[in-house]
Parts: structure tokens; sequence; C-alpha cells
């Protein structure tokens, strides 16, 4: 590993495994939850996973600009232009449609550590989705190192597998938010025979993820026994959608087990787990870890 990027994981702090003491879940179920939230005051959760072996490979070849993209609230470049700002390095943050009249925390921090934004229409936006590599022509137009969207590719997977390495606990299911799959597919990844992952989808018709994940678990080397299920149905009609039945789910479990969720990702996947959980049987009598995987910066705006 880097010097740098070692020094950088120094910084972090433990994510604990803890068991979520709630009076509604049915007895027999064991429910923990994963704190990556609580890794880094700044980059939360499963981004800075993402993103430590990819940043390690742009250094390890001498390359000091790192170009991604994402959307006006994004979470993946909010951590990529802290790292950035750490690391000494450049970043450019190509973000979908225009800049908008009033700036909000999440574009004022990322331009603040001197990410530098480029606006671009919707459909150069999905264009843009096609390059994979970190060699791709977006990346090269800024002579720089280029992520895809959501630090999507095989090797964001090998920091997401260290995250389950850490759990200090015995567990059958591990459930989780997916937006582009990468998560998932790392944990997925780090699995034993006996245990199964299960992605929540936070976009509305993310049928794509299936093949995604498999795609990725397959390019990364790792082989699995089986893919993971990916529940289509708890989007709340789309990405970053609010509904009160959700905002009131959140309150409501932040009130009895002081964990904070936020409504785009994690909210999302705890209510859809609950819901498993207490209307189907064979959700119960279970050891159930949740990953938090934080994006908490996102509820400021
Ligand atoms: C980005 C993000 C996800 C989704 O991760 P993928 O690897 O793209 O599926 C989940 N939760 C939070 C909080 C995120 O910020």
């Amino acid at each position: 590993m880097h010097p740098d990027i070692a020094n950088l994981d120094r910084i972090f702090c433990p994510a604990p495994t803890v068991r979520i003491d709630d009076p509604i879940l049915p007895r027999g179920t064991t429910l923990w939850i994963k704190r990556e939230d609580l890794l880094h005051p700044i980059i939360s959760g499963n981004k800075w996973r993402k993103l430590k072996y990819v940043v390690d490979h742009a250094l390890s070849i001498g390359c000091n600009h790192l170009v991604s993209m994402g959307g006006l609230y994004s979470n993946h470049l909010h951590a990529l232009a802290y790292i950035g700002r750490k690391l000494g390095l450049k970043t450019t943050g190509i973000i979908r449609g225009e800049r908008p009249i009033q700036s909000n925390a999440t574009l004022q921090d990322i331009e603040s550590w001197g990410m530098s934004t480029v606006f671009v229409s919707r459909s150069l936006y999905r264009k843009l989705r096609e390059y994979k590599q970190w060699d791709s022509k977006p990346g090269k137009r800024y002579r720089g190192y280029w992520i895809p969207e959501g630090g999507c590719c095989p090797r964001a997977m090998t920091g997401v597998m260290e995250m389950v390495d850490d759990i200090p606990i015995e567990f059958q299911t591990i459930a989780l938010a997916c937006g582009t799959g990468t998560t998932l597919a790392g944990v997925t990844g780090a699995l034993n025979p006996q245990q199964n992952a299960l992605g929540f989808a936070v976009l509305k018709n993310a049928g794509f993820l299936n093949e995604d994940v498999k795609n990725l678990v397959t390019k990364s080397g790792n082989t699995i026994d089986q893919l993971p299920e990916i529940l289509l149905h708890y989007h709340f009609g789309g990405f970053a959608k609010q509904s009160p039945s959700l905002t009131a789910f959140i309150s409501e479990f932040e009130t009895r087990t002081g964990i904070p969720l936020e409504s785009i990702y994690t909210g999302k996947m705890m209510y859809g787990l609950y819901d498993l959980i207490t209307t189907q049987e064979n959700w119960q009598n279970q050891r159930i870890v949740a990953i938090h995987t934080g994006g908490l910066q996102g509820r400021r705006s």
C-alpha cells in the first residue's frame, strides 16, 4: 500500500458491530448493525472502503489527479474531494445537471476542499456511465485517473471485503443498501458458504443490479457459492424520493435505538429489513447484520 494511503487509513475510527436492542423485533431474531457511519466524521461508510484501493492504485502509477462523476448530493464525490484534499491530490467532479442557483452543503464542501466541478447535461452524464476503466477518455481529457460513478470497479471491492472481515460476530445474513451494487458485490465476495447477502435497491427499476453485481464479482476473481438476493421494491418511488412512512420509520427507529439513518440509503434498507423480519417467518430466528453504510452528511440538505 502507498504510504499516504496507509497514513490516511490510520485516521479512521473503529466501526463497531453493535446489537440492535429494539422491543419491536420478534424474539429469536438477533439483529446487529455494523456502524460504518462512525468510521470518520466526514468520509463515512462505504465510500472510504470503496475508494481506498482505487486511490492506492492511482498513486502507485504516479497519477495525482482523480476524476469522477456524481449527482448534486453525491456522497461519493464528497468523500473523494476530502481524500484529495487530505492527500494533496487534484480532484475533478463531473456533476449531473446545471449548477443550482443556490448551492447545497455537499457542493459547498466539495468545492471548499478544492475539487473542480464541471456540470454536464443529463444525456452526457448517462454517456459517461459507459466508461469503466481507470484510463478511460473522460479521465484522460483532464489528464487524470478515471473513477466510474459511485467508485464502481473491481478494485473497490477489496476495501469492502476488509469491512466484512472486520465483523467480529457470527451471522447468517448481511443486509445493505444498493446504489451501483459495488458494495454488495464486495460483501458477497467476502462471505463463507453458510452466509448470504441481501441487497435493498434504492433506485426504481434496478433490475440491472443482478447482472452488474454478477459481473463485478466475476471480474474481481472471487469464486462465490451464490449470488446475493436483491430486493427491488423498497425504493419508495425512486432515488432520493421521500415518503411520510419512510420518514416516520427513520425517526421512530432513532428514538428507539439511538441510531441515526438517512432516507436515501440506510433508511430504505432498514425499513425493508424490518418489513421482512416482522412479517415473514423465514426471516425470523436468524442472526442478521445490517450495514450502516453512512451517508449522514446528506441529511444536512
Ligand atoms: C453510495 C452509498 C451506498 C451505495 O453503495 P453502492 O456501492 O453504490 O451500491 C449505500 N449507502 C450509502 C450511505 C451510500 O452513500
